[in-house]
């Protein structure tokens, strides 16, 4: 009998998470491949006119130009989408494209937009600078506040956009509530799962619309490439997000894509040991620094929320220590654990929040957002627990704590 090769939904929805992430999407060719192949074409051929006419037409299924489609790119949408439980995905050339396209395709002048405050530097950058340049409203608020989102609906808001967890604050959004508020007013609810991606949190399970992300942290995994991804229902994705998409061009370069399928392969071990170590370590360093964000640990104001949420609670986590100079001095005591502002890589990495990620949008954004001169930011890797907890040991006490 003939393998099933991973494109056939009615064989690939049955599958469970750990399958679909190895072979969800494989689209073998004709000389029977076992890893992925890479196509790295831009163009396609024709046996002759009339076939290609009807590819343009939207006739006949198949390639025709690789900002439209890609035969390595698709597979990485479809495992995504497969992964995510959504209907469609659209793979991006990284996270800060797939929110762009997200909003821009279906936001319009005249329109109203509702944010969380808690966000990537970028992410808040749209919302404060670029929407409001097209004419669109933008409200950021409490993500963690029900209330808030609530009280920001106007009758023109057709967005809602947020992190849950949120870089760097960890604050949680109550997917239920938010998502089932949004649908009975007709708003369409993009989130940022970049965090917990669909190994530890799939947000449409709880009512999201959209899930947006930056792959280029925990499914490549390994800090190798730039990507994103969009996922959505068919119709949206079709005609809504495609169109933008298609004339744009903020598509994914079939090798990045390439990187991040094999990353997907390992996304469900590596974020349960990674989430395991952050939780690990986040006990060890509790008591000794002042102020802990870490939504595993019962001192999180939505520790409860996350764990309803959340299968694991992610590889990252913030603290707070008095002040820029003692965060700076713990960074750079650091022997194992590297100064880098990037995340869910599989080595464990520390950041400065305010000197880096979030210098730019400046101090009274910074503050009303809780990033504050002390915040430290780690993504725990896969190292043994024993060498991290060693040098968080050593880089606390040389800063005096
Ligand atoms: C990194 C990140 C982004 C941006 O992703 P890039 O791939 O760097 O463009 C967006 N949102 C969150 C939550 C992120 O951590």
């Amino acid at each position: 009998m003939k393998k099933t090769t991973g494109t056939d939904r009615s064989v690939t929805q049955s599958w469970r998470p750990a399958t679909r992430a190895i072979r969800g999407g494989t689209w073998r060719s004709e000389h029977g491949e076992t890893s992925e192949a890479l196509f790295l074409t831009s163009g396609y051929t024709y046996d002759d006119a009339a076939t290609v006419a009807a590819r343009f037409a939207g006739d006949q299924p198949g390639m025709t130009y690789s900002r439209l489609q890609n035969p390595t790119v698709a597979m990485l949408e479809e495992r995504i989408a497969l992964m995510e439980g959504a209907e469609a995905c659209r793979a991006q050339a990284s996270g800060m494209a797939a929110m762009t396209a997200a909003l821009l395709s279906q936001l319009s002048t005249g329109d109203h937009c509702v944010a969380a405050r808690a966000a990537f530097g970028s992410c808040r950058w749209l919302v404060d600078h670029l929407l409001p340049r097209f004419g669109i409203e933008t409200t950021v608020i409490d993500s963690a506040v029900n209330e808030e989102w609530e009280r920001a609906i106007r009758p023109n808001t057709r967005v809602f956009f947020f992190e849950t967890p949120a870089n760097p604050t960890l604050d949680i959004v109550d997917l239920s509530f938010v998502c089932g508020l949004a649908k009975s007013h007709g708003i369409v609810t993009v989130v940022d799962n970049a965090f917990a991606t669909s190994a530890l949190q799939r947000p449409m399970e709880f009512g999201a619309d959209v899930v947006a992300y930056s792959a280029t942290k925990l499914m490549d995994g390994q800090g190798r490439v730039l990507a994103g991804a969009v996922c959505g229902s068919e119709e949206w994705i079709d005609e809504v997000l495609l169109p933008f998409q298609r004339n744009t061009g903020p598509n994914c370069a079939p090798f990045n894509a390439w990187v991040v399928l094999k990353g997907l392969e390992t996304l469900g071990l590596r974020a349960r040991q990674q989430s395991e170590n952050a939780l690990a370590l986040g006990k060890f360093i509790e008591g000794r620094v002042p102020r802990m964000l870490h939504p595993g640990l019962e001192s999180h104001p939505q520790h409860a929320l996350a764990a309803k949420q959340m299968d694991a609670f992610g590889p990252i986590f913030s603290f707070e220590v008095d002040g820029r100079e003692r965060a700076h001095a713990i960074l750079d005591a650091l022997e194992l654990v590297d100064i880098s502002n990037n995340i869910g890589d599989a080595r464990s990495l520390m950041c400065h929040p305010a000197s880096t990620t979030h210098a730019a949008m400046g101090e009274e954004a910074r503050a009303e957002m809780g990033v504050s001169e002390g915040l430290l930011r780690i993504n725990v890797g896969l190292e043994d627990i024993e060498d991290l907890k060693e040098d968080l040991d050593r880089a606390l006490g040389a800063a005096g704590l």
